[in-house]
């Protein structure tokens, strides 16, 4: 049986690596947290002793990891993923990262023989320890077929982009609309506050127009209008997202103004030390501003999922 690696078990990577080990898979797995191996070992993983050792025992290795700097140091870095790889293994990164950083990973895979695909991964935490998380994937049309069991283990649909480098590029397109539609969200429930209009009222309407998003309907629903600020996906981690869509469209020469504004608010939101809240959190960061109490639905509310 392919072996498959697993480095990166946080909020999303523990999810999806217990998904893929309780439908049979063989795991090796890794994170710096020793109690979210010992979770996976629980459910009967087997643990690396790091990122090298991961690498040196497995067919295909997955990254799920913070950023683009601890992606760039776990592949490439001395001791990382690249120093102990087979020829003809796989990487496939699944972290949100920048195209540069996709592209320079996947040059130094490709100089050693070892496949790369990016698959970042798309919906919310939630979907992912349900198995129903949706992927977006740059691969060759070879290396594809070989990482979709392991993607079908872990959600219910999975989108070939394009070559490599296409999966992260469509995730940053993805992540300019859900963030931002997350302080557009916040802006518009404070007005309502402002305007002392009746929540449940107000989310009938805007969910029975264009003005509907998932962002209010599924994640507000269920987390910032429920006062439930627990990540999720944390305002820091959509903070790193909104400023890879910056850097990345200024390299494309593409204006982004409802980025930068949106990305000011969620500086000032880390600015207030509420950066490690879930990002629907944006909600308490827009009443505060206004002095205003926060919205929130009532326990029998017909809007609660
Ligand atoms: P997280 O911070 O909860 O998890 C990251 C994990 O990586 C942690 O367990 C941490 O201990 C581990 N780690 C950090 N440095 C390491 C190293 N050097 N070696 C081994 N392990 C290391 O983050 P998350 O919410 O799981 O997000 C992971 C990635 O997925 C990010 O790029 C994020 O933008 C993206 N993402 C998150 C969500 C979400 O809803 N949370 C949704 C889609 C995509």
């Amino acid at each position: 049986m392919t072996k498959i690696g697993f480095i990166g078990l946080g909020r999303m990577g523990l999810g999806m690596a217990s998904n893929m080990q309780k439908k049979g898979f063989s795991l090796v797995v890794h994170d710096v947290n020793g109690a979210a191996v010992d979770k996976l070992v629980n459910l009967g993983a087997e643990a690396g002793a790091d990122a090298a050792d991961v690498a040196a025992r497995s067919e295909i290795i997955i990254t799920m990891l913070p950023n683009s700097a601890i992606v760039h140091q776990v592949i490439c870095g001395p001791g990382g993923v690249l120093s102990a790889a087979k020829a003809g293994s796989l990487v496939m990164d699944m972290s949100t990262v920048s195209p540069e950083t996709t592209d320079a990973v996947a040059a130094a895979c490709n100089a050693q023989v070892v496949g790369f695909v990016d698959a970042p991964v798309g919906r919310l935490a939630s979907h992912a320890d349900a198995g129903q998380s949706l992927f977006m994937v740059g691969a060759s049309k070879a290396d594809f077929e070989r990482v979709k069991p392991a993607m079908e283990a872990m959600g219910t649909t999975i989108y070939h982009c394009g070559e490599t480098g296409a999966g992260t590029r469509t995730k940053i397109v993805n992540n300019f609309l859900a963030i931002s539609l997350c302080q557009l969200n916040a802006e518009a429930m404070t007005l309502m506050q402002g305007f002392g209009l009746d929540l449940e009222n107000t989310l009938d309407v805007l969910h029975g127009t264009t003005a509907t998003n998932g962002q209010l309907k599924v994640n507000w629903a269920t987390k910032g209008l429920i006062g439930d600020i627990e990540p999720g996906f944390t305002i820091d981690l959509a903070h790193k997202d909104l400023t890879l869509v910056m850097e990345a469209a200024n390299a494309a020469r593409v204006p982004m103004p409802m980025a930068a504004a949106a990305r000011e608010m969620f500086s000032q939101a880390r600015a207030q030390g509420k950066g490690g809240i879930d990002f629907s959190g944006m909600l308490n960061v827009g009443c505060e501003n206004a002095r205003l109490e926060v919205p929130r639905l009532p326990h029998n509310s017909r809007h609660r999922i």
